[in-house]
Formats: C-alpha cells, sequence, structure tokens
C-alpha cells in the first residue's frame, strides 16, 4: 500500500500465499482507506480476512520503519495479548498517565471493578486470570490511551456478551470517531455506521460498497 499522507492505505492487486508453494490466500484484492473513515473487512471463517490485516501490516513493514509503524497504528488483535508486565505499563506503555486516568479508561471499558479485584494496576497482567473477553476489554483500554491515526481489528469483539459488544462498539465510535478505522467484523449490526464494506470469499472481494446497500 501507498504509505499515509494523511492516513491514506491504497491496496492495488494484492495477493498473497503462506508459502511460496501454498495457494494464494489473497487474489488481487483492490481497496483504499482513505483518512478517517471506517472500512469493514467481512467474510466466513477462512475467507482470508486476518490475512488482510496481516498483509497490511507486512506491506507497510516493508516501507517504512518500525517506529514510524508503532506510532501511526494500533492494533486490536483476534487474541488478545499482554506485556509481561503490570497492568498499569500494559495499559500505558509510555508511562505517561496518571492512575486517575488509568482507572478513568477502565471505568470507561467496564474494567475497573475487576482489576480491583485482581489487585489493582500494579498487579501482573496475566492472561490466565482473566477471561477472553476481559482481555479484549483491557486491549480496547489500551487503544483508546494511544494517540494513533489508524485503529485495525480483527474480531476484537469476538469473546464478549451481546451487550459487552454493543458497549465496545459505542466506546470505538465514541473515541475514535476522527480516526481511521478498519475493522474485521463478523456481526453487521457492529458497523452499520461504517463507510465502506469489504466481502471477501476465498481471498477475493466478492461486494464492496456503503453497509446498507450489501
Ligand atoms: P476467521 O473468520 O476464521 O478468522 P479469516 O477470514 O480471518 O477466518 P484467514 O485466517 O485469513 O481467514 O485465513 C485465510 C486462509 O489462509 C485459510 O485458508 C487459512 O487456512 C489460511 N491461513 C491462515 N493463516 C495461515 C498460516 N499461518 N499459514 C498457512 N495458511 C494460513
Ligand atoms: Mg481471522
Amino acid at each position: 500500500p501507498d504509505w499515509p499522507h494523511e492516513g491514506v492505505i491504497r491496496f492495488q492487486s494484492v495477493s498473497a500465499a503462506y508459502s511460496p508453494t501454498s495457494h494464494p490466500v489473497l487474489n488481487d484484492l483492490s481497496f483504499t482507506v482513505k483518512a478517517g473513515t471506517k472500512v469493514a473487512i467481512c467474510g466466513r471463517t477462512g475467507s482470508g480476512k486476518s490475512s488482510t490485516l496481516a498483509a497490511l501490516l507486512r506491506l507497510i513493514d516493508l516501507r517504512i520503519v518500525r517506529q514510524d509503524l508503532r506510532s501511526k497504528l494500533i492494533t486490536l488483535p483476534q487474541e488478545p495479548f499482554y506485556y509481561h508486565a503490570s497492568i498499569r505499563d500494559n495499559l500505558d506503555v509510555r508511562g505517561q498517565f496518571s492512575t486517575e486516568e488509568l482507572l478513568d479508561i477502565l471505568e470507561v471499558v467496564g474494567m475497573r471493578e475487576v482489576i480491583d479485584k485482581k489487585g489493582g494496576l500494579d498487579a501482573m497482567a496475566n492472561a490466565d486470570v482473566l477471561s477472553h473477553g476481559q482481555s479484549q476489554l483491557l486491549c480496547l483500554a489500551r487503544a483508546i490511551l494511544r494517540p494513533n491515526k489508524i485503529l485495525i481489528l480483527d474480531e476484537a469483539t469476538s469473546s464478549v456478551d451481546k451487550k459487552t459488544e454493543e458497549k465496545m462498539v459505542d466506546i470505538i465510535r465514541e473515541k475514535f470517531q476522527d480516526r481511521t478505522v478498519i475493522s474485521v467484523a463478523h456481526n453487521l449490526n457492529t458497523i452499520m455506521d461504517y463507510d465502506e464494506v469489504i466481502v471477501l470469499e476465498a481471498g477475493r472481494i466478492i461486494e464492496q460498497g456503503k453497509p446498507l446497500a450489501l
């Protein structure tokens, strides 16, 4: 992709395979994500959604240095991850927020009480003592705290209940209003206000347009 001037991403006939000898999992994908717009990638399991995001990250990676990449994007992956560090350091990688601010953000994502019970901000982040959904909420809190330009989500709400999912969608809508968002989504209800939906099947785009038109 052309690396963002003002956050534009342009995929032009991108094909990709996981190894030189295997079949391509992405076939001739073309799409543009303009700055500040929200694009959803839909499709059945195995259609190439995560691979599209991986290709995006990989291609960007080839063009610009990592440091720069980090400051331009933040990802909420299918599998939430932690640094081997405290909850505090996981939320606030650069140590720029006060305890008060961090507790506020936990409140926003509905995790303040849970974290209190697990020993507070200075307890180790530990995937074993948090549910998958709770981990996704913590990753969302981390994303909100990073004023990055482009948010990339892969099934970031896959493990939470319907009510929590609606809440996460609302939070993303509000907190990422002016930012570019690229989101893999299973549930069309969560992306009705997006600017564009791309539907994949077997690594190809089979539909592309406004959510209401599809
Ligand atoms: P899901 O909804 O289940 O997350 P997806 O749309 O994200 O599916 P991908 O993970 O992109 O699908 O997979 C697309 C194709 O690429 C599938 O055929 C899958 O088997 C293959 N694939 C995915 N990851 C790898 C990998 N690491 N090595 C080889 N093939 C892979
Ligand atoms: Mg996937």
